[in-house]
């Protein structure tokens, strides 16, 4: 299946709540799907500053429950992001409903870490 036709089968699913969007975190996380969140939450639960950004548009949202899935065998996909994006909050990360544009290497800091800045649309960076 070539690139545009895959990204056509992708389907928006509904928005939610959304935090604010931190100045400044160790680490962004770019896609709120199984993948994003399980990073997210290992990262919070290290005591790392995380934000999820996510856009929603969850690939297995065509189907209407997963399968193969241990515990989870059943479960609506949609469920399963809502019981991730609460775990992660509960370690202290954030979940922002958006879509990054760009991720661009930016100053580093005083102690000389590298660092990205990333953009969502609205010039919210
Ligand atoms: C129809 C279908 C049915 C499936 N059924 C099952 C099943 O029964 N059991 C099973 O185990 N697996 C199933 N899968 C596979 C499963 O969906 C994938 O393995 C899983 O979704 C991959 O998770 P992911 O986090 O890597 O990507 P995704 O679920 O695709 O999530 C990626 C997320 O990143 C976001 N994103 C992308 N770019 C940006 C950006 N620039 N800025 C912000 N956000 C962005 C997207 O909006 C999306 O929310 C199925 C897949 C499909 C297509």
């Amino acid at each position: 299946m070539h690139g545009k036709e895959r990204e056509d089968m992708s389907v928006q699913t509904s928005a939610y709540a959304t935090d604010t969007l931190p100045a400044d975190v160790d680490v962004v996380v770019i896609g709120g799907g199984a993948a994003g969140l399980n990073g997210a939450l290992m990262l919070a639960r290290s005591r790392r500053s995380v934000v999820v950004i996510d856009s929603g548009t969850l690939r297995n949202a065509p189907g209407e429950a997963m399968h193969g899935f241990i515990v989870l065998d059943g479960t609506p996909p949609p469920e399963l992001l809502r019981r991730g994006r609460e775990q992660v909050r509960q370690y202290g990360g954030r979940v922002v409903f958006g879509k990054v544009i760009s991720a661009e290497p930016a100053a580093p800091s005083a102690e000389g870490d590298l660092r990205f800045s990333v953009t969502l649309p609205t010039a919210r960076r």
